[in-house]
């Protein structure tokens, strides 16, 4: 009996520690569980939010290097960068728009995996430098209307080309546009474009967290 009240006090004790630092929030998720995260804990953006759309090519052979290197389609982001996507995606939704995903958070293990089928820089970043992927603060998105249907973005997504770069003019006005107003969108909420991919954002306060091959359970 002892025990267990020693036990009870320490659990307080640890309750109290948690409450009084303040980095450390408590957040109630989609799902009804209380959790402790911090800015930069992993976390599942659908635990937060249902309004996004899901297309994770990567856990599919859909994508430039043919093959599945996700063994399960999550999207998984550091806590601070979930947090500015909903923010973005609200902005979004009020247009009647949607952020479709197409890649999230990237363990170490995964950026080898793609390493080892297309090793070059053009196309996939080298591991021994990593990228934001692999830090948890990048994301790769389209947007979608009502419907689901993507908006006209000028290429597909992880097409190698002028054509997808930011500054490649000769595009209709509604590509032009499209691509505008999610950049304007996701600068606004605390994200950096890519010159050469209309779809990769990094968030700014995401560039110099660590490289991470934390991983996440496929049921
Ligand atoms: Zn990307």
């Amino acid at each position: 009996m002892r025990t267990t009240f020693k036990n009870i006090s320490l659990l307080c004790l640890l309750i109290i520690f948690l409450s009084c630092q303040s980095q450390i929030v408590v957040v109630k998720s989609v799902n009804p569980v209380a959790v402790a995260v911090d800015d930069t804990t992993f976390v599942n953006l659908k635990s937060y939010s249902a309004d996004f759309v899901y297309d994770m090519k990567y856990a599919t052979e859909d994508n430039f290097l043919k093959a599945k290197v996700y063994d399960c389609a999550e999207c998984y982001l550091r806590y601070k960068t979930v947090q500015a996507l909903i923010k973005a995606n609200e902005t979004f939704m009020k247009e009647g728009l949607r952020i479709k995903l197409y890649d999230c958070y990237r363990p170490l293990d995964i950026q080898k995996r793609m390493w080892a089928i297309v090793p070059n820089p053009e196309y996939v970043a080298d591991p021994a430098k990593g990228s934001i992927h692999n830090r948890g603060g990048a994301v790769d998105i389209t947007l979608v209307n009502k419907r689901g249907k993507e908006l006209k973005m000028g290429t597909p997504f992880d097409f190698f080309g002028p054509e997808a770069s930011h500054n490649y003019e000769d595009l209709s006005q509604k590509v032009k546009d499209n691509r505008a107003l999610l950049k304007k969108v996701m600068i606004e909420n605390g994200f950096n474009s890519f010159d050469s991919e209309w779809w990769h954002y990094n968030l700014k306060s995401a560039l110099k967290d660590k490289l991470s091959n934390e991983k996440w359970d496929c049921k």
